[in-house]
């Protein structure tokens, strides 16, 4: 293990290991026509604002400000609402989101905005899960090709076949899956919601698609209520982290006097959660740390990707010891500022959302169970 800084005395350690470098942008960029002054202010705001000098330094910030400046605007000029998901990176999250969540309250507020275009910087099956819950906006989506393993794990044809084999058993889906799924399953689930969902299922069986660890999961927690029938899908970042390696980390900070506290995702495997001394989604686990935070508890080892990392860095001034590692997800990573801005210039074909209706019509049901399912 390493750190960037070692633990002494008031001093605030920060041990997040394998975060991604800050990224630069790919090519000359130019002001925009805006001022020196105005672009050196924009470079304080997203210095101080990601709150990782040493990542995210001046220089940095600097170079990426004349961007963050242009779609500032032209998103205001273009009535256009931004969101992101917290695995994006720091410059896109602070620098230009209206909102930053998971995939889910974001799809709910891009639907309950007056804008009606929306800009959603994510993977694929995010944008999508916006345009079925807002079908008649514009939804745009900057990175076309930024998929997701486990919404590329199934298709439709997967869960049509499932389907055959198991006839009247509900199929449930994870939202980290396309349309095209959603629109053969029965009910839809987040990761804040998945148990409660499942359990209230009528009859005594249930497949759950695509996650095997949150599959697991679930095999574990209803044993003697339901039988529930996995897929082997997996989220390849979750999928890194092992028992053994969160036993490991947790016994070499126990040499050094620190007990750490751990919160992780639940799309990992039964054995992390096992060691792991709060689970929950994204917001959920950003959540606890600030709350644990504010009770002075510093030193938490966070099982997820390094988006949340940031965000908890950022959120809590810093003023919290992430220790162990981060995964960091090269499908989130994809988007650029640059993305966003061909995005909101000039739109290419594929970075705009298009599902057809029927699609949308089935998957949107499948959304709506979950929305009565989950009061
Ligand atoms: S972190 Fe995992 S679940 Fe999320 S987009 Fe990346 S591969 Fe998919």
């Amino acid at each position: 293990m390493t750190s960037k800084r070692l633990h002494s005395e008031d001093q605030l350690v920060e041990m997040v290991l394998d975060m991604p470098a800050a990224p630069l942008p790919r090519g000359f960029v130019g002001t925009f026509g805006f001022s020196e002054s105005e672009i050196e202010s924009e470079a304080l705001r997203l210095h101080y604002t990601i709150g990782q000098p040493m990542r995210w330094s001046i220089d940095v910030c600097r170079s990426l400000s004349p961007m963050t400046l242009q779609i500032n605007k032209l998103k205001k000029e273009k009535g256009v609402f931004l969101i992101a998901h917290s695995y994006q990176t720091p410059d896109i999250t602070y620098g230009v989101a209206d909102s930053v969540a998971d995939s889910y309250a974001l799809s709910k507020e891009a639907r309950d905005s007056p804008q009606q275009t929306i800009l959603f910087s994510s993977v694929r099956f995010m944008a999508e899960t916006a345009k079925i819950v807002s079908p008649h906006k514009t939804v745009l989506h900057p990175s076309p090709d930024a998929g997701c393993s486990l919404s590329d794990g199934i298709t439709a044809e997967d869960v049509i076949s499932l389907k055959e084999k198991n006839p009247g058993v509900p199929v449930v889906c994870y939202i980290n899956t396309s349309a095209a799924v959603k629109a053969e399953c029965d009910v839809c689930v987040t990761s804040s919601n998945y148990l409660k969902i499942c359990e209230r299922l009528p009859g005594e069986k249930v497949i759950f698609v695509p996650d095997r660890f949150m599959g697991k999961h679930l095999q574990d927690s209803l044993r003697g209520k339901k039988e529930v029938l996995i897929y082997d899908g997996e989220c390849e970042v979750h999928a890194e982290f092992t028992g053994k390696k969160i036993r490991k980390w947790k016994d070499n900070m126990s040499n050094h006097g620190i007990d750490l506290i751990v919160l992780s995702h639940p799309e990992c495997d039964s054995e992390v959660l096992q060691e792991s001394d709060f689970v929950g989604s994204s917001e959920s686990l950003k959540e606890e740390a600030i709350r644990l935070a504010g009770e002075g508890k510093r030193d938490l080892m966070l099982i997820t990707e390094c988006g949340t990392a940031d965000r908890i860095l950022a959120e809590t001034n810093n003023h919290l010891n992430l220790m162990g590692s981060c995964v960091m997800c090269r499908h989130m990573k994809k988007t650029q500022l640059e993305d966003i801005l061909q995005a909101l210039t000039d739109p290419l074909p594929q970075q705009i959302v298009e599902i057809d209706e029927r699609t949308i019509r089935r998957a949107s049901r499948t959304l709506e169970e979950m929305f009565r399912l989950a009061e």
